[in-house]
C-alpha cells in the first residue's frame, strides 16, 4: 500500500499507485459499511472538523459518517450562509481551528485554491471537499471506484463526460484521474460550457452528443452549475435538455452495457431523464453515493497513518 500524501487537495498531486491504494483500501470499507456493526478504530482519539463554506448534502453527510465510522471525534461547522469571505477571514478561521488541535480538516469553499491556501497555514491533514471549479478529489476517487466495480477495471475505457464542463470541479478531477489511469476521454457539451483549451487537454471534444456517446463505456452527466454562471450560457433548459439531456434514445449510441453516472444533485428533466436516472440496470448513481463513504474512510485512514508516522505516534488503524 503506497500513499505518501500529507493532504488530499487534488487528484493532480496523486500518482496512479496512490490512487490504486485508495481504491483497494476502499473495497475493505465497502464491506465494513455493509455490516450491521460498521465501526473501525482507524481514527480513534483523533479530531475531525468539517468546514463547509458552500452548500452540500452528499459530501458533507458522507464525510461526517466516514469520520464517525472510523472512530474520530467529528465536528461539522456549517458556514455556507454566513458572511465568511475568502482571504484573511478564511485564514483567521483556519488558525482559530488549528489552535484547537484538529487532526483532520475537511474543507469546501467556493473559491478555487482556497483549500490549498488553508492547508499551508495549519499543521494537520487537510482534505479538499470541493474548491470552486478547481477540484473535488474524493468525488473523482469515488467515481473511479464505482467504475472499477462496474467494469472490472479503471483503464482503457471510453468515458464520456457531458454537460457543464467549464464550471465543474467534478469534471476537472475526473479528467485528471481518468487521464492518469490511461482512459480515453470525450468531453461533450455546447461550446459555451466547454473550458478554454479543452482540445489541448488530451481528450476529444464533441458538440454533438450522439456522436460523442458512440462506443462509450461510461456516461458521466454533470449538473448545470448555475451558481457559477454570470450570464446566459444556454438558450433555455428545455432546449438544453433536447440537445444534451441524457435519455434512453441518446444513451442507445453508447455501448450496450454503458453505465450512467451523475455526481448529484440532479436536475431531472434538465441534464438527465428521471426514469433513466432510476433505472438500476443502467444507472450507478446510488452506487456512487455508497462508494463515497467508503472512499472517504479510506482517504482518512491513509492520511491518519501518515500523520501518525510523522508524529511518531503509535498506529491503531486497520492494517492492510
Ligand atoms: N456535488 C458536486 C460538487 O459539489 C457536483 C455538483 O454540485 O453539481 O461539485
Amino acid at each position: 500500500m503506497t500513499f505518501r500524501a500529507r493532504h488530499i487537495l487534488g487528484i493532480e498531486h496523486l500518482d496512479p499507485e496512490e490512487i490504486r491504494s485508495v481504491l483497494d483500501l476502499s473495497e475493505k470499507y465497502v464491506e465494513l459499511n455493509r455490516r450491521t456493526v460498521k465501526h473501525s478504530d482507524a481514527l480513534a482519539g483523533m479530531t475531525q472538523i468539517n468546514m463547509f463554506f458552500e452548500a452540500s448534502t452528499r459530501t458533507q453527510a458522507s464525510f461526517e459518517l466516514a469520520g464517525k465510522r472510523l472512530g474520530a471525534d467529528v465536528m461539522t461547522m456549517s458556514v455556507a450562509h454566513s458572511s465568511v469571505k475568502k482571504g484573511e477571514t478564511l485564514i483567521d478561521t483556519a488558525l482559530t481551528l488549528n489552535a484547537m488541535h484538529p487532526d483532520l480538516l475537511v474543507v469546501r469553499h467556493p473559491a478555487s485554491g482556497a483549500v490549498d491556501l488553508l492547508a499551508q497555514k495549519v499543521n494537520c491533514a487537510v482534505m479538499n471537499a470541493g474548491d470552486g471549479r478547481h477540484e473535488h478529489p474524493t468525488q473523482a476517487l469515488l467515481d473511479a471506484l464505482t467504475i472499477r466495480r462496474a467494469k472490472g477495471r479503471i483503464q482503457r475505457l471510453t468515458v464520456a463526460i457531458c454537460g457543464d464542463i467549464a464550471h465543474s470541479r467534478v469534471a476537472r478531477s475526473n479528467l485528471i484521474l481518468l487521464g492518469k489511469m490511461e482512459n480515453r476521454i470525450r468531453l461533450i457539451g455546447p461550446p459555451t460550457l466547454m473550458p478554454a483549451g479543452a482540445a489541448d487537454l488530451g481528450c476529444e471534444v464533441h458538440e454533438d452528443m450522439r456522436e460523442g456517446l458512440k462506443g462509450a463505456d461510461v456516461v458521466m452527466m454533470l449538473r448545470l452549475q448555475k451558481e457559477r454562471m454570470d450570464g446566459g450560457f444556454i438558450p433555455s433548459e428545455r432546449e438544453y435538455y433536447h440537445r444534451y439531456g441524457l435519455d434512453a434514445e441518446k444513451l442507445a449510441f453508447a455501448k450496450e452495457d454503458a453505465i450512467v453516472m451523475h455526481p448529484g444533485p440532479m436536475n431531472r428533466g434538465v441534464e438527465i431523464d428521471g426514469e433513466l436516472a432510476d433505472d438500476i440496470n443502467r444507472s450507478v448513481i446510488q452506487d456512487q453515493v455508497e462508494m463515497g463513504v467508503a472512499v472517504r474512510m479510506a482517504c482518512m485512514d491513509l492520511l491518519a497513518r501518515n500523520l501518525r508516522a510523522e508524529r511518531g505516534a503509535k498506529a491503531v488503524g486497520v492494517m492492510v
